[in-house]
């Protein structure tokens, strides 16, 4: 048995830097009350399940750090959801499990292998999440929002 971890709140603007454009967009969430969670767990990419609004529950890749590649000064919590929607979902509630840990956080000397290096993330993602040691957490209460 693992212990998740849980984070939530609503999606908040991010850097606007494009990652949507790199077919990579990330609903960031706002840290505020999560420093000392934050400081307990590794920068790094995670994987887990995200609970978003009404709409459902979605396998999530996560990035939690600073971003070597574009030099952030601030930690950011940045779930990918695996799933394609049809329009954006800025102040949504989203509500985040996270099961398990792929890598530390990494710098590249290019956009290509960054973007290269995610894909790996969310291949790996996709199939841990498949697992039963990981899949039952679909159903965590904590995801499961009503308004
Ligand atoms: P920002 O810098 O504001 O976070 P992004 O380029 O990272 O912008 O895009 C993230 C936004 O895209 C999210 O806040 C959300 O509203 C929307 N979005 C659409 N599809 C997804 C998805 N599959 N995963 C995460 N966010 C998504
Ligand atoms: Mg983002």
């Amino acid at each position: 048995p693992i212990e998740p971890w849980y984070i939530g709140g609503p999606v908040v603007k991010g850097f606007g830097r494009g990652s949507k454009v790199l077919g990579i967009p990330t609903a960031n969430i706002s840290t505020e009350g999560y420093s000392t969670l934050l400081q307990e767990h590794p920068s790094g990419v995670y994987f887990g399940w995200a609970g978003l609004s009404m709409k459902g529950v979605y396998k999530m890749v996560m990035s939690i750090g600073w971003n070597p590649y574009f030099d952030n000064a601030e930690k950011t919590i940045e779930p990918w959801l695996l799933h394609e929607f049809d329009e954006d979902f800025y102040g949504e509630e989203l509500r985040l499990a996270i099961v398990g840990y792929i890598r530390p956080e990494a710098n590249f000397s290019s956009l290509e292998d960054l973007i290269k290096r995610i894909h790996e993330d969310r291949k790996m993602a996709e199939k841990a999440l498949e697992l039963p040691l990981y899949s039952n957490y679909r159903n965590d209460e904590y995801l499961k929002i009503s308004l």
